[in-house]
């Protein structure tokens, strides 16, 4: 039987082959493992493998699982890494270390103010639709330095980097192109803002593509946790 820990290990092993493939250091990736719709039983699992990052898409079920995993597991990171209606960002904004999915300035203004006092900022990633589906959601690239000099502005909120959900396919040059376009935009936030450091691309099926891109944080699920039942239908 394959266990959560032996699966963890196994990403650990990709991230290092791929990171050696294309001479960078393994240290320089981080990997968050996606625990969405997975019960708490098998965050404490990765968590006792010595795992601390861990991404949640859903607020709720974010909330639910932070709370209740408080004591048990105290040095957990937590990454909201869903999509964020304003209603819903006072939870993220008292409960999560990071969020990934920032594109619109009325998220960041209320995600800063909601911030609780003693709390050291939240980190944000800016998401990029980089195919500019209209489905997706995500800034243009055009778009990501207006949103960035927000950010900027808010002192409860650190802007970390960009975040990017690619268009789902298997044709490889599609994929390496996205990644390339993404790792070209987060060398031109960098520019700008120097202490811009994490380039959130990467998942259980294209994570060896993304660290060949530049790719310092990989978000796995599957690979880790095994296939979803999907919530909603
Ligand atoms: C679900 C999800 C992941 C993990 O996907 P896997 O294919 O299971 O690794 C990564 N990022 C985001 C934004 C997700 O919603």
């Amino acid at each position: 039987m394959t266990t959560i820990a032996d699966r963890l290990i196994n990403a650990q092993y990709r991230i290092a082959q791929a990171a050696q493939s294309s001479s960078r250091h393994a240290d320089d990736i981080q990997l968050l493992a996606v625990s969405k719709t997975k019960p708490h039983t098998d965050i404490i699992a990765a968590y006792i493998a010595g795992q601390r990052h861990f991404g949640e898409n859903y607020v709720q079920e974010g909330e639910a699982k932070v709370t209740a995993l408080k004591s048990s597991c105290p040095n957990i990171v937590w990454h909201f890494i869903g999509p964020l209606q304003s209603n819903k960002t006072k939870i993220v904004a008292s409960l999560f270390d990071w969020m990934h999915t920032l594109s619109r300035d009325k998220i960041a203004l209320r995600l800063n103010d909601q911030r609780p006092n003693g709390l050291v900022p939240l980190n944000v990633c800016i998401q990029i639709n980089i195919s500019k589906e209209p489905s997706k959601s995500g800034v243009t690239a055009d778009d990501m330095l207006a949103l960035a000099e927000v950010i900027n502005l808010l002192p409860n909120l650190t802007l970390r980097g960009l975040m990017a959900i690619p268009t789902a396919t298997s044709e490889v040059t599609q994929q390496q192109a996205e990644f390339k376009q993404l790792h070209h935009l987060y060398l031109q936030l960098q520019q700008v803002y120097p202490d811009v450091d994490t380039l959130s691309m990467g998942m259980s099926n294209d994570l060896e593509q993304a660290v060949a891109h530049g790719s310092t944080m990989v978000r796995i699920g599957s690979a880790i946790f095994g296939q979803r039942v999907p919530l909603h239908i």
